[in-house]
């Protein structure tokens, strides 16, 4: 027990507390409101805008060359376009936007102006922003050229520089844009928040994605800055191949806490869990498959059947290709990042095996012969019929080379075998630039061998 003196001490102290922190609550909450702003065409009375745009969520606002684009919000400096690298014959969508500023608010949210005709003198990314300050000036540069002068003003969760898919908008900014103007402190909401992991790995370094079956996020973590893009893609098979999870996030802390491991030429993307739901359902063979009870390497555009099989017998490779949500994120995602080579990681077979049966081959076999050599390995194909919808057979006959590993057991991470491939890997990547006129390299023969055998081996697959 406390004595009473001390208790009459331990009051005071404890009013003189909560009087304190009530005191700062009520100040900060005077001097900082929840979301302060600004309509970000300045001034408003010269803009003109409609509740609809073509074929996407976003709002173009027409008002004469040279009006300000301004902050809607206070945050911080993001993405700066400051040349005009649109041509019309390759009408590259990346490059669309022209003259491009985006910001992230304080508010979480991604803010996007483009067509501009100049950015706002020394501004720089990563500058902080106030609501209302001066970011650009409209004007017609990108795909606006010849069109009315006007903003395309998008409204997305924050994303990578080059996503344009998302940051172009992916919210209508119509209701804000119009509450704003009354001068209503009206946040957006979006779809979904980016990830909610916290200090360096929250955005922009880790992005959602898309959405399992059940509503779980597919996230992405970025490191490096480079510009040849890898994706290393863990749990394709969920919980019964959960070690490759296992693998995938001790390798986001290992490379958080060793940068230098990624080369300079090169970004790594690290999808820790492709199959959130088949993860969280179990760690047996019916986590190996997605909340419709799909098993989503069974689900790709390559060799795909309705009857599809593991281990001989029959699992659900969904009603068509790709008619399951992950498969579709992760397909758009490579796609429109333009990814040179992906990993997928499974178990337990010990091996290394490259997306070959609908073309594309020949690079995957290289690259699956590099990545062998470093970690001990097999290099193995499968026969013709054994994996069908499989996603390295798919990503290789869309000219991304991609391989999958195979962890020697259900349990291990393959740790320094790993930490061996991250390097074979990158310089696979690096080596692996787009040149069409380059003939691809000889088919290296790989004896084939008996069908039960490989199974042995390649349960996991
Ligand atoms: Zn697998």
């Amino acid at each position: 027990m406390i004595s009473t003196p001390l208790r009459y001490l331990w009051a005071a102290l404890i009013a003189l507390v909560l009087l304190l922190s009530g005191v700062v609550a009520i100040s900060a909450a005077a001097e900082q409101p929840a979301g302060r702003y600004v309509f970000p065409v300045q001034p408003p009375d010269v803009a003109r805008f409609a509740p609809e745009h073509h074929d996407y969520p976003a709002t173009d606002i027409f008002a004469p060359v040279g009006t300000l684009f301004v902050a809607p919000t206070d945050g911080v400096v993001e993405f700066i376009s400051r040349e005009d690298a649109w041509n019309p014959q390759t009408d590259d969508p990346v490059m669309r936007g022209g003259l491009a500023v985006s910001m992230v608010g304080d508010d979480g949210v991604r803010y996007y102006g483009s067509h501009l005709s100049e950015v706002a003198a020394g501004l720089a990314v990563g500058m902080r922003v106030r609501a209302g300050q001066p970011l650009g000036r409209i004007g017609q540069s990108g795909n606006a050229r010849g069109t009315p002068s006007h903003l395309h003003f998008g409204i997305s969760h924050p994303t990578f520089p080059d996503d344009w898919l998302v940051r172009r908008g992916e919210v209508s900014p119509y209701p804000y844009l119009q509450a704003w103007l009354k001068g209503e402190m009206r946040t957006p909401e979006l779809p979904y928040r980016s990830c909610a992991a916290s200090g360096a790995m929250s955005a922009p370094n880790c992005e959602v994605f898309g959405y399992s079956v059940q509503g779980r996020p597919l996230e992405v973590y970025r490191f490096g800055n480079g510009p040849v893009k890898i994706a290393l893609i863990g749990a394709i098979h969920g919980g019964y191949e959960w070690n490759s999870a296992a693998l995938m996030h001790r390798l986001m802390a290992h490379l958080l806490a060793n940068p230098t491991l990624v080369f300079t030429q090169t970004t790594l993307y690290v999808v820790p869990v492709l199959n959130p739901d088949g993860l969280a359902r179990s760690g047996g063979p019916d986590g190996r498959f997605n909340g419709n009870m799909v098993d989503i390497n069974r689900n790709w555009g390559c060799l795909w059947q309705a009857r599809a099989e593991w281990k001989g017998r029959a699992v659900n490779p969904g009603a068509q290709p790709f008619s399951e949500p992950e498969t579709q994120a992760l397909r758009d995602f490579l796609l429109n990042g333009r990814f040179r080579v992906a990993v997928f990681y499974h178990s337990a077979g010990g091996m290394v095996t490259a997306g070959a049966r609908c073309g594309g081959g020949d690079a995957s076999r290289a690259f699956s012969h590099a990545i062998a050599r470093v970690t001990g390995y097999m290099s193995m194909r499968f026969p013709q019929s054994d994996v069908t919808g499989e996603a390295a057979d798919w990503f290789a006959s869309q000219g991304i080379p991609a391989v999958a590993i195979e962890l020697s057991t259900h349990t291990g991470l393959d740790w320094t075998q790993n930490l061996k491939a991250l390097r074979a890997i990158q310089q696979v990547a690096i080596e692996n630039a787009p040149n069409p006129s380059v003939p691809e390299a000889p088919t290296i023969p790989i004896p084939s061998l008996p069908y039960p055998l490989i199974w042995r081996w390649a349960e996991g697959l």
